[in-house]
């Protein structure tokens, strides 16, 4: 099944909506291969925003990401990558379509709660700069068969 990872930023852990974002994460059906809190740095936030390292917000990026833990998560399923793009919802929450998380639960453009992959490569890639192999999991959860049909996984 296809992989993407999830930052959930400390706009999402100090506002308290941990709960929400997995709950939503749990009720779509996608599947948690791996989870973990961890303190970021300048260096792993360059590489990861290594797109974004000569904007002049560059150091409000890293302000807003190292001030305090974060969550990563890897989910699973059919075309997460895609599907989970767009539960986030656009950049900016206060341009974010309502239903979507950043739509839902918050009105920055920066403090936007979460990162999502955008492609199936960058996922991969962003997956093996936040986990050691050990770290994910390939299990198969028992209610697959409830939220997919066999012939769609
Ligand atoms: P996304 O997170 O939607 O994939 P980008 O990769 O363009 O968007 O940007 C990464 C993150 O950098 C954004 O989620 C946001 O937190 C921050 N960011 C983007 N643009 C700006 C901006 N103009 N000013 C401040 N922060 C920004």
């Amino acid at each position: 099944m296809e992989r993407t990872l999830v930052i959930l930023k400390p706009s999402c852990i100090e506002r308290g909506l941990i709960g929400e974002v997995i709950g939503r994460i749990e009720k779509r059906g996608l599947v948690i291969g791996g989870i973990k809190m961890m303190q970021l740095e300048e260096g792993i936030l360059r590489e990861h925003y290594s797109h974004l390292v000569d904007k002049p917000f560059f150091p409000s990026i890293v302000a807003s990401m190292t001030a305090c833990p974060v969550i990563v998560m890897c989910l699973r399923g059919v075309d997460v990558v895609r599907v989970f793009r767009e539960m986030t919802g656009v950049t900016n929450g206060r341009k974010a379509a309502p239903g979507t998380l950043r739509g839902d639960f918050c009105m920055s453009g920066s403090l936007n709660i979460i990162h999502a992959s955008d492609s199936v490569e960058n996922a991969e890639i962003e997956l093996a700069r936040f986990f050691k192999p050990e770290e994910l999991f390939d299990y198969m959860p028992a209610t697959l068969p409830f939220i997919y049909e066999k012939d769609e996984y």
